[in-house]
Order: C-alpha cells, then structure tokens, then sequence
C-alpha cells in the first residue's frame, strides 16, 4: 500500500466516515457513483471494485461488460460538512480498468490521461482554468415549459436581498472544503446566470472539480430552495452558459507560453499551440459543445464565438490572448472561449489538448489577429477574411468531427465511435421534432 493509500484509510477511521462514494464519469459527461463501506476500501484499492461496464453510457458491450472502479487516493476528499454537521461521506474519483487491470478505452479519465502522456513525451505539462458559468432557476419544468430565473440580478450586481448572493457564498465554503480552489465568483450577465473561476491546475485534477463542481452547486441551490443547471442555453433571449478555459503548457516550472522578447510576450510554442486550436477547431466542437441546444448559444452578440479566430481584446474571437503583468510570466495563457458548461470536461480537455500540440508538432503558422468583431461581418466578408465559421449545429459538428484523424486518435477508436453514434441518434431525434418556432411561423401563411 502506498503512502496516500494509507493516508486514506487513517482519515477513514479517524472522521469516523461511514460511506465513500467512488465516482466516475460516463462518456456523455454524467457523474456516476457507488457507495461502498470504509471496510471494503483496502480491498478496492488492491483489486477495484467490480461492475457491469455494459449498463454505463458509453463504457462496454453486453458481452465484455466486467469492469473495476480503482479509486484514486490523490481524490480522496471529505464531502462538506451540512447545517452544522460533521459530514460522514467521503468521495473518491476511479480509474476504469478490465478485469485484467489494463485501463477501460471507453474511461473519459483514461482518454485525458493518454493525451497527457503525449504533452509530457513532448516535455509539457498542461494546466487548465475554467470559468464556469450556470443558471438558478426557481424549478426544472421537465414538461417544455420555459423555466424561470430564480434572480433578477445583472452583471457583477451585488445584492444583499438576493437569493444569488448568499448561494455563492456558500458554494464556494463547499468548494473550498473540498480542496478546490475559486478565484473568483460573480453575477453573470442574465438573470438567474452565476459564474464560478477556479484557480489554475493540472487538466486531470481539474477536469475531477469540474464534475465535483457541478455536484456541489446543484447540492448547494437545492438547500436554497432553487435548482441550478449547466444547460448551454435555456432562454431564447438570454445569453448562454460558456465554459471559457485557459490553457497553458509547463516545460518544468517554466511556462512554455511566455516569451519576454517578443511584442506580445507569446513564444512560438504559444503560436503554435493557437495555430493548432484555430485549424482543428472544427473538427473539436461536436466535444466541446455537444447537446443540439449548445449550438443556440454559438450565435452573434452573446459573446459566443462564431468563427475560428484569435484576438487580444477581442471577445468574438474563438481563442483569446489574455494579457498579463510582464512580473507575471507564467501567467502566460490562451482562453479558449467555445466550451460550454454541458461538456465533458475530460474528453474537452484531451481534444483541445491535442489539437494545440499538433500545432507544435507541425509548426503551424499563427494566422494574423481579428481585429474585426465578427459578429458584424457578413458571410462574404469573413470569408474574404479567411475566418472559417464554428459549425452551426450539432449535425454540421459530426460531420465536421467524424473526418478527423486527430479527434479519431485522441478519444481511441471506441469512444470516437460510441460518441458519433449516440450523437447522431440525438441530433436525428431532435430533427423530427416540430418546433412551436414553425408552426408560428408557417402554418398561418402556408
Ligand atoms: N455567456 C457568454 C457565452 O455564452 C460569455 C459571457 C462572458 O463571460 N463574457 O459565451
Ligand atoms: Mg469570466
Ligand atoms: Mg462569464
Ligand atoms: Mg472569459
């Protein structure tokens, strides 16, 4: 047993904790979770704790469904303590191995991992920072009726009668409690609409607080008396729910994105690396936006990208480079502004990962900055410009996705195609649908 292994199982006995839940995440992004007795611990550790893989979305085939959940100690964590009360549950996150212990291709974890061993063979190490952005609502209305925000609040509105203050103080105790990190947290844009940043790690670690995240703050409304959701876009005239990331690669404790000498202090790595995410750009947004509705946010003038371009100050452009203090060098990063809240994080990561690493690799060329907010281009004017538009809906995303050798790779050949034929089958579901949009707008005249 290893040192943190032991770490475990001390803190085990001396919180006197009763259940620990060991997560996991499907290919579609859902938190999975079984709850195990403390006795059962050391026992998981050494031989995994078995399941039927065949009834995860995503994870097996009837006929090879065996699979074990090995928890990760380094995700061992006291869940928060509740009205006054010492928690009694714990939680760890789980690797995904075949019975003979070799790691489950269709494991989300195991994809990231596999593209981080590609970053580290090429020397970096890869951080991530999302800025997390969701919607309170008063209820969930499951029956297509349009929910309503639990808040009137507006950007950065700061309201001590207000049902968002207070929940953001208290998800981010929760947060805290649970070793993750927030930088900052604030009212966003539309009413009900929160955001949440957390500080900077490693993309493994902080694809796991992402999904912990997610968690807390649906527990932490739910104890307020309202509900949260990650849902890309609820409102037809509100702005939608990104997932904005910065991403930066380490080459020891050097950031391999600053570079002092030149005028933007971005090295050739960091160009190249925006290179790679501007020409895979298509190919990567059936991961990262992956429901029908995503692509209802990726429209004009809700500070959503449309077009596959690179600014400084400009917010239309898909990467972003944000500016730092010249102390600062390792603050050195790229915001990739297209991921919405209802992404897997894992397979997001891992992607977004490979297609800047590709850009290394092959020496891409930076294309030169957009000045021009796209929004208000026409179509003949971004063209001109050479702007290649981001897919426009979930169909044109597959398509874009399923002639990627690079998206083939990076995700393995099963989850590449269980994620295409689940997301076709959702896409074509969703096309036989008739809109209350077309029967406004057709039948009175047709
Ligand atoms: N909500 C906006 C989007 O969907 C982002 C707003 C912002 O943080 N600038 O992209
Ligand atoms: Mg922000
Ligand atoms: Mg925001
Ligand atoms: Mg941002």
């Amino acid at each position: 047993m290893d040192r943190q292994q032991e770490f475990v199982l001390r803190t085990l006995e001396e919180r006197d904790i009763r259940f620990v839940r060991l997560w996991f995440t499907d290919v579609s992004g859902y938190l999975k979770a079984v709850a195990v007795a403390p006795a059962e611990i050391e026992a998981a550790f050494a031989e995994g704790i078995g399941f039927d893989g065949s009834a995860i979305e995503g994870f097996a085939r009837v006929y090879e469904s065996d699979m074990l959940a090995k928890p990760d100690p380094g995700t061992f964590q006291v869940m928060p303590a509740s009205r006054g009360q010492a928690s009694d549950t714990a939680r760890m996150f789980c690797d995904i191995t075949l019975p003979d212990g070799s790691p489950a291709w269709a494991d989300p974890r195991h994809v990231l991992r596999r593209a981080l061993a590609k970053a580290a063979d090429m020397g970096f190490t890869f951080y991530t920072h999302p800025e997390i952005e969701f919607f309170l609502l008063k209820d969930l209305p499951s029956d297509g009726s349009p929910p309503e925000p639990a808040d009137t609040g507006g950007y950065f509105d700061l309201s001590t009668h207000n049902v968002a203050h207070d929940f953001r103080r208290e998800a981010v105790f929760a947060l805290e409690a649970m070793g993750i990190s927030v930088e900052f947290s604030h009212h966003e844009v539309a009413p009900g609409q929160q955001e949440i940043d957390l500080r900077y790690a490693d993309a493994l670690s902080m694809a796991d607080n992402i999904m912990t995240l997610r968690h807390v703050v649906r527990e932490v409304a739910l104890a307020q008396g309202v509900h949260a959701t990650f849902m890309p876009k609820p409102f037809t005239e509100l702005a939608g729910s990104a997932m904005h990331t910065h991403l930066s690669l380490f080459e020891g404790d050097r950031n391999a994105f600053h570079d002092p000498a030149d005028p933007m202090r971005l090295s050739t790595t960091g160009k190249q690396f925006i290179a790679g995410l501007l020409t895979h750009a298509r190919e990567v947004t059936a991961v990262t936006n992956q429901t029908v509705n995503s692509y209802r946010r990726l429209l004009a003038g809700t500070e959503a990208p449309t077009a596959a371009t690179w600014g400084r100050a400009n917010r239309s452009a898909l990467v972003r480079l944000p500016s730092y203090k010249p102390n600062k060098g390792n603050s050195a990063r790229v915001e990739v502004r297209s991921p919405d809240s209802a992404c897997n994080p894992y397979l997001t990561f891992a992607v977004l990962l490979s297609a800047g690493l590709r850009g290394i690799e092959k020496g891409y060329e930076l294309p030169p900055e957009a000045e021009d907010d796209v929004w208000s281009l026409t179509d003949t004017e971004r063209r001109a410009a050479g702007y290649q538009d981001l897919p426009v809906s979930l169909g044109e995303a597959l398509t874009a996705m399923q002639g990627s050798e690079l998206v083939a790779e990076t995700l393995g050949e099963h989850v590449f195609d269980f994620f295409l034929r689940n997301k076709w089958e959702e896409f074509n579901s969703y096309r036989q649908n008739v809109t209350p949009f077309e029967l406004k707008r057709y039948l009175p005249g047709l």
